[in-house]
């Protein structure tokens, strides 16, 4: 099975989210596009929503979707997140031979040098960069050497091998964020059609965000 991770807090998750997340399972061709919310420090948390309630939320909204599946894999392991430790237990399921792809926006790009065992990433999978407004790559430095090692722009070429490269894609830009739905909420500002209507219902009917 061909698998793309979808890394997020997902807090909540919203259609920025899953609009890329169809283009991107589209693009790419995997059975399986996997969302995968990442626990949150308990400091963060206590300030937040559960972990529980955020996967929730990610599941009713993609119910109606079989290729769009909620993966509680970081969730269920709790602690630090680590991408680099999700990467290994996904290979274990699926194998080495089968791509893998690993789906964050450029905003998440650029910080890519302060993760654990970051030159690592691709040694279990290919990275593909959404855009969002007013992010740029960086022009030098490490993070700038290893994307101009990694960059592939031969998508075909991409899907031939299982691992190690980076990939720019064009995917639909929404200005949409989690950050601004929990602002609207604390201002008693409407969210419909930011999100799904399912996960605009759940947050009401727990009283979050507010
Ligand atoms: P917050 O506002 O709380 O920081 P967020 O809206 O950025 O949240 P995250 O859950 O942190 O959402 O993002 C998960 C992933 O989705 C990241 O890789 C991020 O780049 C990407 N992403 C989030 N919003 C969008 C969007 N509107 N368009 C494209 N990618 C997005």
């Amino acid at each position: 099975m061909s698998v793309a991770l979808f890394g997020g807090t997902f807090n909540p998750v919203h259609l920025g989210h899953l609009r890329i997340a169809v283009e991107l399972a589209e693009l790419l061709e995997v059975d399986q596009l996997r969302m995968v919310p990442c626990s949150l420090p308990p400091h963060r948390e206590a300030l937040s929503v559960s972990a529980e309630q955020r996967m929730a939320m990610l599941q009713s909204a993609v119910a109606n979707y079989p290729q769009l599946v909620a993966d509680d894999i970081e969730l269920q392991r709790g602690g630090a997140t680590y991408t680099i430790d999700t990467l290994r237990q996904i290979r274990q399921q699926i194998g080495s031979d089968m791509p893998l792809y690993f789906c964050i926006g450029i905003d998440v790009l650029i910080t890519l040098d302060s993760w654990q065992e970051w030159q690592k990433l691709g040694d279990y999978c290919h990275l593909v960069i959404s855009p969002r407004p007013d992010y740029a790559l960086p022009s030098s430095g490490a993070l700038s050497d290893w994307i101009n090692q990694h960059r592939c722009d031969d998508l075909p070429q991409l899907k031939q091998c299982s691992a190690g490269k980076l990939y720019f894609c064009d995917t639909t830009r929404l200005a949409i964020s989690s950050t601004d739905i929990r602002d609207k909420i604390k201002h008693g500002d409407a969210i419909d059609f930011l999100t799904p209507a399912a996960v605009v219902n759940y947050i009401h009917q727990h009283d979050l965000y507010e």
